[in-house]
């Protein structure tokens, strides 16, 4: 049998990575074998672990390249795999051949970066999965569905690694409203 790819995306604080770790959960209560990697790049709240902003946590293996993720897999059902919007453009690749293998494979990842520019390679591992979810967070501003990470830290660079000091969750109107200000 083949497998499939499951795409969780959304604004930063969406929830993306409680999501993924909800689904990892539930793979281990069915007791399906399951291996979690992030980039070597996201080292906010731990080395290895994987830990959303309300500190659920999860063990994983944090990778340079994408490619490293092939070998690591092959004893596994479930491979979930969060912040994927920082992997290299091969992730497309290596999550198809999981997939082929006959593996489901969970990704998280930002869709847009602060600019509301698709995020690396998010669109085009959206377009190779079967099943997408968009969430949201809960606007800043006003309450409303937020779709965006608006940095409010001064800094150019399209990697800033943080969270509630650098970058807070907008809806469109506040988004707009907030550049404007800038
Ligand atoms: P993501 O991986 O998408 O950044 P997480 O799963 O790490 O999100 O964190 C989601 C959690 O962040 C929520 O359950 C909530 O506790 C917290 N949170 C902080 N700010 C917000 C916000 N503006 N909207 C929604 N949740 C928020
Ligand atoms: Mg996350
Ligand atoms: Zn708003």
């Amino acid at each position: 049998h083949t497998g499939w790819i499951e795409v969780v995306c959304g604004s930063m604080f969406s929830g993306k990575t409680e999501e993924l770790i909800r689904r990892i959960r539930r793979a281990e209560y069915a007791k399906q074998k399951v291996k979690i990697f992030k980039p070597a790049i996201d080292v906010r709240y731990d080395e290895s672990d994987v830990v959303s902003h309300n500190k659920n946590a999860v063990e994983s293996t944090p990778v340079q390249h994408a490619i490293e993720i092939l070998p690591l897999a092959t004893d596994f059902e479930v491979i979930g795999i969060d912040e994927a919007q920082f992997f290299d453009e091969q992730i497309v690749e290596v999550c198809n051949t999981l997939a082929d293998q006959g593996k489901r494979v969970i990704l998280s990842g930002l869709d847009m970066d602060f600019q509301r520019n698709p995020f690396g390679p998010m669109p085009a591992l959206m377009a190779s999965a079967e099943y997408i979810t968009k969430l949201h967070a809960v606007c800043m501003s006003c309450g409303e569905p937020a779709q965006y990470s608006y940095r409010t830290a001064a800094s150019e660079d399209k990697v800033l690694l943080g969270e509630q000091e650098a970058y807070e969750a907008r809806c469109r109107k506040c988004y707009l409203e907030g550049e404007a200000e800038k």
